[in-house]
């Protein structure tokens, strides 16, 4: 243990500080809770805060990362903490109604035996299975079964109630950080006052970079929300999330499971933005453009119910997500790429371990 005031000593856990209550942030307080430490929750808005990028209604989970063993394995592990949270967060959070990517069929072999090396079990789908999507030309689906809808904001509620009933953790809403001491592993808040913690993670989402020194590029996309009518709504009933999709294969669609809408985007969609306020710009022209994509076969068989534009960061370097180590006491989410939903069970087990570390 270090000795500091207000750290875990006599209490045989560590103290931790988390700057965020999105998704990182409270899986991480809830990891390091369980494990034994007590934790603070800052926000500078409410918790959950409408405002983070992962107060949506739906994120996709998927395992398979073709070409890559790693990430690959680390997304299975990612899966199978998400089952283990569903339980103990007592959220139904998790619906595995697994993903389809759709890819050029004479990549299907390689797809499929890579899947079958690493371990996870897929399987080849026709286009026909899912009628009411525009598969690419000359593509099938290979359908993994161990993935599928995260209820993102049933996960932020289940764990903000959690972590409020359990003595060990403080949430703090409204209060924003202003700068961060990775030496001395200590925040500032807005107000003057400074919170210091045996392990401090910074995971703000895309205002990290606000925080931190650390470069991330920034980007901004913008997603439409359909409730299928009534001649579609049968298709979605058992719906997978499916990727790969319209005419240039880069557009994705979450079914609408457990009472939420569709969500449509594509890649192409998703541009550099220099700030996270969207407010001016007009979102219409994109979401033309993802009507036009050719992603459903029956456009006019759909209400559009709501178009939104939301931000998310990758890192400058390796243009994923990143989990930056500042100094001993201090990391940061630097980067939250575009499967930092389903990673943050990922990144709350390293600050857990980080945890335990300096508790010894
Ligand atoms: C269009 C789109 C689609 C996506 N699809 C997927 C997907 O299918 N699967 C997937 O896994 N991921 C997906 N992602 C990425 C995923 O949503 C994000 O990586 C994830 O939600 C980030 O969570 P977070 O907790 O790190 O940050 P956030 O959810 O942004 O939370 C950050 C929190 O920090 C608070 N905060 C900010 N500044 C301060 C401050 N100074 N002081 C105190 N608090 C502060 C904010 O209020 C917020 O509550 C998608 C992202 C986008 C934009």
């Amino acid at each position: 243990m270090t000795g500091r005031p207000g750290t875990g000593v006599g209490t045989g856990g560590a103290r931790v500080v988390v700057v965020g209550a999105g998704v990182t942030g409270l899986l991480t307080a809830v990891e390091c809770v369980l494990a034994g430490h007590r934790v603070t929750v800052l926000d500078r808005g409410a918790i959950p805060d409408p405002a983070a990028t992962s107060h949506d209604q739906h994120r996709t989970l998927r395992t398979l990362a073709v070409g890559d063993v790693e990430a690959t394995r680390r997304m299975g592990a990612a899966h199978r903490r998400w089952l283990e949270l569903e339980p103990v967060l007592g959220a139904g959070c998790y619906r595995q109604v697994g993903v389809v990517t759709a890819w050029p069929r004479e990549r299907l072999a390689e797809v499929t035996r890579f899947a079958a090396a690493a371990g996870v079990p897929v399987e080849t789908v026709g286009p026909g299975t899912l009628p009411q999507l525009g598969f690419p030309a000359g593509t099938a689906g290979v359908r993994e079964s161990r993935a599928g809808v995260l209820l993102a904001g049933r996960v932020l509620r289940a764990a903000a109630r959690w972590l409020a009933a359990r003595p060990a953790a403080a949430l703090r809403p409204y209060s924003p950080v202003a700068a961060v001491d990775a030496d001395a592993g200590k925040v500032t808040l807005a107000g003057g006052e400074v919170v210091g913690g045996d392990v401090v993670l910074v995971a703000a989402g895309p205002w990290t970079r606000e925080l931190v020194d650390l470069p991330a590029v920034l980007h901004r996309q913008t997603m439409v929300y359909l409730r299928p009518g009534r001649g579609q709504a049968r298709r979605w009933r058992h719906a997978p999330a499916v990727g790969g999709l319209g005419a240039d294969g880069r557009a994705w669609v979450v079914p609408p499971v457990a009472g939420t809408l569709l969500k449509v985007s594509s890649d192409a969609v998703c541009r550099e933005a220099a700030d996270t306020d969207a407010g001016a710009e007009d979102q219409a022209p994109w979401a033309e453009r993802l009507a036009d994509a050719g992603i459903l076969r029956d456009p006019a068989g759909y209400q559009v119910v709501a178009v939104r534009a939301c931000h998310y960061t990758t890192d400058t370097a390796a243009g994923g997500a990143r989990l930056a180590r500042m100094s001993p006491a201090v990391w940061a989410r630097t980067a939250c790429g575009g499967s930092g939903f389903a990673s943050a069970p990922l990144v709350a087990a390293t600050l857990a371990a980080a945890a335990k570390e300096a508790a010894i």
